[in-house]
């Protein structure tokens, strides 16, 4: 299943059929430590961690960029094998330009052609939290 995003919509599979949730601005970054500010792009995704030495799994919000280092860091030389900081978010952000050069498109801009993403909304607030 994809996970939920926030921000405006971003040129990578993860989010193609993913479902746009509202920026959770004052929540952190689970891989940056930094505050998600209005603007930022992001998923949301399952961290569990043991408290009281129990596991108890929450959705928490991370940065599109911080995501990205996670996958694409060590190919882009923001690594540990290189010498990198890759807990930062200016780390992630290199990553995210980067890889926008390799591809020679900038991750934030759509490709024409993609799929719209203001689809028509249920009117009807959303109640089950066991969506998805
Ligand atoms: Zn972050
Ligand atoms: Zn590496």
């Amino acid at each position: 299943m994809s996970n939920p995003f926030f921000g405006e919509r971003w040129d990578a599979p993860i989010v193609d059929d993913a479902r746009q949730i509202p920026t959770p601005v004052g929540a952190t970054c689970y891989h940056c430590g930094e505050t998600v500010v209005d603007g930022d792009r992001g998923l949301m995704r399952a961290v569990g961690r043991l408290v009281n030495d129990e596991l108890v799994a929450s959705g928490e919000p991370i940065h599109a960029e911080c995501d990205l280092i996670g996958v694409s860091g060590h190919t882009m030389g923001v690594c540990h094998c290189t010498g990198c900081d890759t807990g930062s978010r200016a780390a992630a952000r290199l990553v995210w330009e980067r890889v926008g050069q390799a591809r020679g498109r900038d991750l934030a801009i759509r490709p024409t052609g993609s799929k719209p993403s203001a689809k028509p909304r249920a009117s009807s607030p959303e109640t089950g939290a066991d969506r998805g």
